[in-house]
């Protein structure tokens, strides 16, 4: 050990295949008294680095999306392939939780295993799931599917905060899902987190304020200082749907500007 201990630093990329409208009040338990356009990005994320490539979310299928009202932009596959990663090779996809938009995409991944959490699964398949409430954001084939490649021996499960690889750990957060979990990267500025739906925009973040769609208000709110303390500069934790990132964040590469951005960069101060 000793001298060898510094951890390898990852590229991280952000790459966006959905939007869709929204208000500001949808966004926060209790509203929020300016009722102004506050629109949705839908992401996936790439960790690139020390010789393997890691995919964090797999998008929602194009069919499921438009059903409910997003627009579908291009499918993670497409969007992965606008910064060089061919889906159909990808070995291992990270999904911080089991909702239509982060898992509908897992059949692009067909070399891929998932990394899930044991409490994810659960919720996802238990009790929980009668509630019209608390199911809204899964697709039933979806979980039926990712069950199916259980038996395929195509799902990794962790218990909690685990390492994936040095320099790369997922963190059971909860909250938003029973088993949501975020992604810590070492990264060439120092260690940053993929919070994904821990925390939709920055200002849940700043505010310590819940989104609406949760089963624990508690976890969620533990979850926003969790990302924080994560990263070296509370800055560094990056939301899972906020429109902001694509501005704060230099674009991976020449035509790529409102599409895919750098993460392992400094961001620039939010402009909104
Ligand atoms: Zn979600």
């Amino acid at each position: 050990m000793g001298a060898d201990t510094t951890p390898p630093s990852y590229e991280v990329f952000a790459v966006k295949y959905g939007e869709r409208d929204a208000r500001r009040p949808e966004h926060f338990i209790g509203g929020d008294r300016h009722d102004v356009p506050m629109p949705m990005d839908y992401f996936v994320w790439a960790v690139v680095g020390d010789g393997r490539t890691w995919v964090v979310d797999t998008g929602f299928s194009r069919a499921d999306g438009e059903a409910r009202g997003r627009t579908c932009l291009r499918t993670a596959a497409e969007g992965l392939a606008l910064i060089g990663i061919d889906a159909a090779t990808v070995t291992d996809v990270v999904l911080t939780h089991l909702h239509y938009d982060h898992v509908g995409g897992f059949d692009q991944f067909p070399a891929a295993r998932f990394h899930v959490q044991d409490r994810e699964l659960a919720f996802a398949t238990g009790r929980h799931m009668t509630r019209r409430a608390l199911r809204h954001g899964f697709t039933a084939e979806q979980v039926g599917a990712l069950v199916v490649e259980v038996y395929r021996d195509r799902v990794v499960f962790h218990d909690g905060d685990d390492v994936l690889a040095p320099g790369l750990s997922v963190h059971l957060i909860g909250g938003h899902t029973a088993g949501l979990q975020c992604v810590r990267v070492h990264t060439g500025i120092g260690w940053i987190v993929l919070a994904s739906d821990a925390a939709h925009y920055y200002d849940h973040l700043r505010g310590n304020r819940p989104f609406t769609t949760v089963v624990d208000v508690g976890a969620m709110l533990e979850g926003h200082d969790t990302v924080r303390r994560l990263a070296d500069d509370p800055e560094w934790a990056v939301p899972g749907h906020d429109p902001a990132v694509l501005r704060r964040y230099p674009a991976a590469g020449p035509g790529l500007e409102g599409i895919a951005v750098r993460l392992d960069r400094v961001p620039t101060a939010d402009p909104a």
